[in-house]
């Protein structure tokens, strides 16, 4: 039977993958609630990709926002990824005890001259947008640059942006990264202008620690959903900014919902925990997704 999730092939980047010691794919779930079939799909998708290429397949928890982060949540990860049939490889990678190391990055971005402390607000960034249009990036409007050259206090909660534009002139070179579906892309981090890299109300954001973590675990294959698919241009400034090996990338397709919607935790997709509460066979779910046999109202993107 031809299998619905289809591996896309290492091809002409085995070279590339030699240099990290072969294929390693991660599944990179945040515990801020329960799994649901969507998040099944990916972790097939990244294990199988490993599997197919005689790799390793790692599970690495998000549990980097104390806010939003729940144990209950990573018990429930690894209990979903047990009944679906999907070993991962060595230890459980927790972000938590890694913040160290990210404000280490932080630190030597800092010194470099190409972060800085902005103290404003989402209302603070709303007033000033309306005063001086901005460019409108994936994310939305992109920050106005408020505090770029401003001090400021060291005492005002705050949090770090990377200054695009000096980040961009520090490279001085056009950048690329190769997706295994979309092919060579251009890469280009400027619609996001100054990300945040540093919270202020939790440690390092998603693009500095998936950066850092993804290096230090020797993830030569990203593999995760095509709506992460934009923030791959940060990601590879990062990965030049701090002198990284850079991944190769597999953007897979997402499930959605009748509406086209992503299927997502808050929207009450079915949660895995649930159908496995109820006894329903993991392995089953596992190969009739990868079948293509779909819950009933659930389709996958063919972008
Ligand atoms: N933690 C992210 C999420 O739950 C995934 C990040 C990634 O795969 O790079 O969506």
């Amino acid at each position: 039977m031809t299998e619905f999730i289809a591996i896309p092939s290492i091809g002409a980047f085995g070279q590339q993958h030699g240099k990290h010691g072969g294929v390693v794919t991660r599944f990179a779930p945040s515990p801020n609630g329960y799994l649901h079939i969507g998040h099944a799909h990916a972790a097939i998708c990244a294990h199988d990709f490993a599997r197919a290429h005689g790799g390793r397949f790692l599970l690495r928890i998000e549990d980097i926002d104390g806010t939003r982060s729940r144990t209950e949540h990573s018990r429930a990860i690894l209990d979903d990824l047990n009944w679906l049939g999907l070993a991962w490889d060595g230890e459980v990678v927790y972000q938590s005890p890694r913040v160290p190391q990210y404000a280490a990055a932080l630190q030597r971005l800092r010194k470099m001259g190409l972060i800085y402390r902005c103290a404003c607000s989402r209302s603070d960034i709303a007033a000033a947008i309306k005063l001086r249009p901005v460019l409108h990036g994936p994310d939305g409007p992109v920050y106005p640059g408020t505090c770029r050259h401003g001090n400021v206090a060291d005492t005002a909660p705050a949090s770090w942006r990377l200054d695009m534009q000096a980040a961009l002139a520090y490279v001085d070179a056009p950048m690329f990264w190769h997706d295994l579906s979309a092919g060579q892309q251009a890469a280009d981090p400027a619609m996001f202008g100054d990300v945040i890299l540093w919270r202020k109300d939790a440690p390092a954001s998603y693009h500095l620690a998936s950066v850092l973590d993804d290096s230090a675990d020797g993830i030569s294959i990203v593999v995760r959903g095509r709506d992460l698919f934009a923030y791959t241009a940060v990601h590879i400034l990062l990965q030049k900014l701090l002198g990284l090996l850079q991944p190769v990338y597999w953007h897979h397709s997402l499930l959605i919902d009748q509406n086209g919607e992503k299927l997502g935790k808050s929207k009450g997709s079915a949660a895995l925990a649930a159908m496995r509460h109820t006894g329903e066979d993991g392995r089953s779910v596992a190969n009739d997704l990868r079948q293509g046999k779909l819950p009933l109202g659930i389709s996958l993107t063919t972008d």
